[in-house]
């Protein structure tokens, strides 16, 4: 789970990691109070789960309370690639001398922790890398045995850091290692890092990624589990007990099975469509998960078509059919359903359907076949 930059500088904050001092805003009058409560100039910076904030408008210097409440209403509401600001931190500004980069993440290849110190800071890492890759420094950490202080001093003299850096950068380093650990994070990110007109280093900015597998060790990692944005129509499946993970097309998709689900997602894509979904009823549905999973795919705007595609092994033809029967019965489905049905009990399932069968729902004898219909009935309707 992704955090936001100021969930991330509580994460810092907790590990001992020097962040500027500041408060959370989710109004502008919030945003004046908290700017209230400090010294002038500070920073209005929008609180959303992206990068680029500063480049897009959504980070501004402030001198005068007038100007707080002014960038607070502007960047309140902006879009920063497609995520909408709805809160802001305001924190004191910092006298820049130097901006660095640094990050930890697990690099499975190597087994080890990777560790990524940059002099050049600020900007994209992906530019730098690009563009000048020996400007980043890189360090591979053994987890059994830990970051020492001896080799994190070699990697900082590796980035050429601004000497004056070299103690706050070690210091700083060895401790977001710890919270890299301690923290069961996938990524910690500074950038940037600074270095401070007084020679003091400290975390400017937060990108941190929890494993949110690890939050049942951690009692406040909940609240952040709480606030990550979903999609809602995962949360409509999840809560229905449905493997779903919401795509861009417009084919809706159902199979049994996760890899006929993602065969199907693949050979819409082949014949020229778009999944608007990946869904997995799983193995032996009965005709209420059935239901359900036609449910969730007609309440999604996107859809213009609906592919059911199941081979049947525990999964029985007939349930499906009864649950495909059921739910048309309970809501009105919006797109047409085209229906490959093959396996244990097909022809049991395909017999119920006939009585049904209309340019609304049609059987398909294969799955490629059923993927050209469902494929141009989703055009047509588009
Ligand atoms: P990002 O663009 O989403 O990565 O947001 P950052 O938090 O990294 O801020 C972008 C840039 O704004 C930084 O690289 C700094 O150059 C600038 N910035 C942020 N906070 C301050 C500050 O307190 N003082 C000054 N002078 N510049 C700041
Ligand atoms: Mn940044």
């Amino acid at each position: 789970m992704d955090l936001l930059e100021y969930q991330g500088k509580e994460f810092f904050a907790a590990h001992d990691i020097a962040v500027p001092p500041g408060g959370f805003a989710k109004s502008v009058e919030e945003a004046v109070g908290v700017a209230e409560a400090m010294e002038l100039p500070v920073v209005v910076k929008a609180q959303v789960h992206t990068g680029g904030r500063g480049k897009a408008g959504g980070v501004k210097l402030v001198r005068t309370m007038e100007e707080v409440r002014q960038h607070a209403q502007n960047i309140l509401g902006l879009d920063i690639k497609g995520h909408i600001v709805e809160c802001l931190l305001v924190e004191a500004a910092s006298d820049i001398a130097e901006e660095y980069y640094t990050s930890f993440t697990l690099d499975r290849s190597e087994r080890k922790h990777l560790g990524m110190l940059s002099a050049q800071g600020g900007v994209e890492i992906e530019e730098v890398a690009e563009r000048d890759p020996e400007a980043i420094a890189k360090i591979w950490v053994d987890p059994l045995e830990g970051l020492t202080e001896p080799q994190c001093r070699d990697w900082v003299a590796a980035a050429k850091l601004n000497p004056a850096a070299t103690e706050g950068a070690v210091s700083i380093l060895l401790k977001l290692y710890e919270a890299y650990v301690a923290g069961d994070a996938d990524l910690v990110e500074i950038n940037p890092l600074i270095l401070t007109g007084n020679g003091e280093v400290i975390a400017l900015d937060a990108k941190v990624t929890l494993d949110g597998n690890a939050v049942f060790r951690h009692k406040n990692y909940a609240a952040y589990d709480a606030s990550q944005p979903r999609d809602e129509r995962e949360q409509a499946a999840n809560s229905k007990g449905l493997q779903y993970v919401g795509l861009s097309g417009n084919v809706g998709v159902i199979a049994n099975g996760a890899g006929l689900a993602m065969s199907t997602v693949d050979v819409v894509n082949q014949v020229g469509g778009a999944a608007a979904n990946f869904l997995d009823i799983g193995g032996g549905a009965n005709a209420d998960v059935m239901a359900s999973a036609l449910d969730v795919i007609n309440n999604d705007p996107a859809v213009s078509a609906i592919f059911i595609n199941i081979f049947g092994g525990i999964t029985r033809g007939e349930e499906i059919a009864k649950g495909v029967i059921e739910a048309m019965d309970r809501v009105d489905i919006a797109s047409p359903i085209v229906i490959r049905l093959d396996g244990t009990n097909a022809q049991q399932g395909r017999d119920m359907l006939q009585p049904y069968l209309s340019d609304k729902l049609m059987l398909s004898p294969n799955m490629l076949d059923a993927a050209h219909r469902a494929t141009a009935l989703a055009g047509q309707a588009a």
